[in-house]
């Protein structure tokens, strides 16, 4: 019960949820009519779709704080890769645990995640409840044990299926790391098994220029040459595509996550979704991981979209809070084809509840303003994934733990 907010409307009144889908929507009054078990939320409480989190690695919380301020190259090359040549099965799932508690306690249902050890990470999405997409993120142009190109395709089919909640998908780490070759396999695997493909793309200027040197095209060329680039990609970054690569991407169906703070902080720019979204692309917001930005947030995460974009674009008009809400929800929701992201019957029952009683959020006018600029993950009291309640007052109920005796666990690791 409380202010129901999705991007089409705005309502005081209860959710009515059964069998993990939103049955009604109803107001306070009729809600007697339903002889529901039980009540959440009430008055000052704001009710609002899951919110998808469309861009992780929730195991890199293991490297918080690591390369601070470097570039993005330096940063892979020197910090990241020779960190994550070090990792076991165990200790992956210790550190997948605490990202993936920190993204779902902060109001994101879903997450799209891009790691290796990727059946370990399902493994855990599964404890928690969760909803949650899983690739295993594999190269060929490098040589890194752990990203084995064949692993990705056994792992898809393992979990192909298994789970109501764990979906595998394809991801091939990006467009300079990943040959053509290999990429095309991978997008005649998609088609035959109907799969995503999630790939980071230009994402760094080597990038951009080992692609060009390599088979003289841009990365979206490339990816369209491939046969990937169409409504079952979720690309990631595209910090450096061009004005032509905008409208070739936009074309496709593909989405672009948009992870503003990553970006703004390993590269000191981000990407052009402004242009994107005129030009009719799907739009999904993502935080990328612990490392570099400090927290799995996604209230975070919109409200660095809403000013990042005004900052680069050098204007005040682009990604006013109502879009910016709309790409954390439908925009995720569309880019992993779930029946999501608004509140209505026949929807999935994924949804957060914020506590808003407190004076920040005063007066209440502007219910989209208030979740974009002055809600923070803590104020998420309850996350409901799949019709049933993960996360409250603090406790992951898959756990049967508070985060703070997670944090006790996990600081002794
Ligand atoms: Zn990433």
């Amino acid at each position: 019960m409380g202010k129901i907010v999705d991007y089409h409307s705005v309502r005081t009144g209860a959710v009515v949820v059964e069998n993990g889908t939103i049955m009604a929507v109803v107001s306070s009054d009729e809600l007697r009519h339903y002889g529901v078990d039980e009540v959440y939320g009430g008055d000052g409480y704001i009710i609002l779709p899951g919110l998808v989190n469309a861009h992780t690695h929730v195991a890199m919380a293991k490297f918080r704080g690591l390369g601070e301020d470097f570039p993005i190259e330096r940063w892979l090359n020197d910090v990241i890769w020779p960190a994550e040549l070090e990792w076991t099965r165990k200790e992956i799932r210790r550190w997948a645990l605490l990202g993936m508690a920190e993204a779902l306690a902060n109001g994101s249902t879903t997450i799209n995640d891009h790691y290796f050890f990727a059946g370990e990470i399902a493994e855990v999405a599964k404890e928690l409840g969760i909803r949650a997409f899983i690739g295993q993120t594999v190269m060929d142009t490098i040589d890194f044990p752990i990203a084995e190109p064949e692993e990705g395709f056994r792992f898809f089919k393992e979990w192909a299926g298994k789970d109501e909640l764990v979906t595998p998908t394809l991801a091939p780490h990006a467009t300079n790391t990943v040959s053509l070759e290999l990429m095309r396999e991978i997008g005649e695997f998609a088609r035959e098994r109907n799969a995503l493909i999630h790939v980071h793309l230009s994402q760094s200027r080597g990038e951009v220029l080992e692609v060009k040197r390599r088979y003289g095209l841009s990365p979206v060329e490339y990816l369209e040459r491939a046969g990937v680039l169409g409504d079952n990609l979720v690309g990631v970054h595209g910090i450096y595509l061009g004005d032509s690569e905008v409208s070739l991407y936009a074309k496709s169906g593909a989405t672009l996550v948009h992870c503003s703070l990553s970006m703004a902080k390993l590269e000191g720019r981000i990407a052009p979704i402004i242009e994107l979204a005129e030009r009719g692309a799907n739009i999904a917001l993502g935080n990328d991981s612990p490392n570099p930005v400090g927290m799995m947030d996604p209230f975070e995460e919109m409200r660095f979209a809403a000013v990042l974009n005004k900052v680069w674009r050098k204007r005040t008009d682009v990604a006013p809070a109502k879009e910016v809400f709309r790409w954390a929800t439908l925009g995720g929701a569309r880019a992993l084809k779930l029946k999501a992201g608004l509140i209505k019957p026949g929807y999935l029952a994924d949804l957060v509840v914020v506590n808003a009683r407190k004076p920040r959020f005063l007066p209440g006018e502007n219910p989209y303003s208030h979740i974009v600029y002055s809600t923070r993950g803590s104020d998420v009291e309850l996350v409901m994934v799949n019709g049933e309640v993960v996360y409250k007052n603090g406790i992951l109920l898959g756990l049967g733990k508070t985060l703070e005796e997670l944090w006790e666990e996990l600081r002794l690791f």
